[in-house]
């Protein structure tokens, strides 16, 4: 298995004890995550993550029904992020690191009534369910899925803008 590991003993001289540490966070990882996915290897730091939950109680076999669960979720762009969204208990601070791509249903609205069920491209009036969410600045040039940057376009406009 190999890991990223950042020490946070770098700067000591004894060389058994950042062995230890290594030693200590790879048999975590091992414990808690008994499944090994390639996911695990992309830009985790498994030290950082042992420092911050490795004195958590977890149990690994729920942990792994989620992640399998979560690893299929379409919405999710970041894989890597289900550990550390699991770790922290499914807090909704640490949704982020998931990189969710689907507008939430508060979002929809919220975006719906600030256009006034307007569709900002074809000008007409939409009731909400003809309508869908769209990142203002496209979701791969960095937009984000927040409140801020979500439009509700009508259907058509939306296929047209898909489609380009
Ligand atoms: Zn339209």
């Amino acid at each position: 298995m190999k890991l990223r590991i950042m020490a946070a003993h770098q700067h000591d001289t004894n060389c058994n004890e950042i062995w230890l540490y290594f030693q200590a966070v790879i048999n975590w990882v091992k414990a808690t995550f008994p499944e090994y996915r390639k996911e695990m290897k992309k830009g985790l730091e498994w030290g950082v993550l042992y420092n911050k939950y490795g004195a958590g109680k977890y149990d690994p076999k729920a942990l792994e029904a989620r992640v399998a669960d979560l690893m299929q979720d379409e919405d999710i762009s970041r894989y890597p992020g289900v550990y550390e969204y699991l770790l922290s208990g499914e807090d909704k601070a640490t949704e982020r690191v998931l990189s969710i791509r689907a507008f939430t249903p508060q979002a929809k609205r919220a975006a719906y009534e600030r256009q006034k069920g307007v569709c900002p491209k074809c000008k007409e009036h939409f009731g909400i369910s003809g309508m869908q969410a769209d990142h203002i600045t496209p979701w791969s040039r960095g937009g984000r899925t927040i409140t801020e940057n979500c439009q509700m376009l009508c259907d058509d406009c939306n296929r047209r803008k898909s489609n380009v």
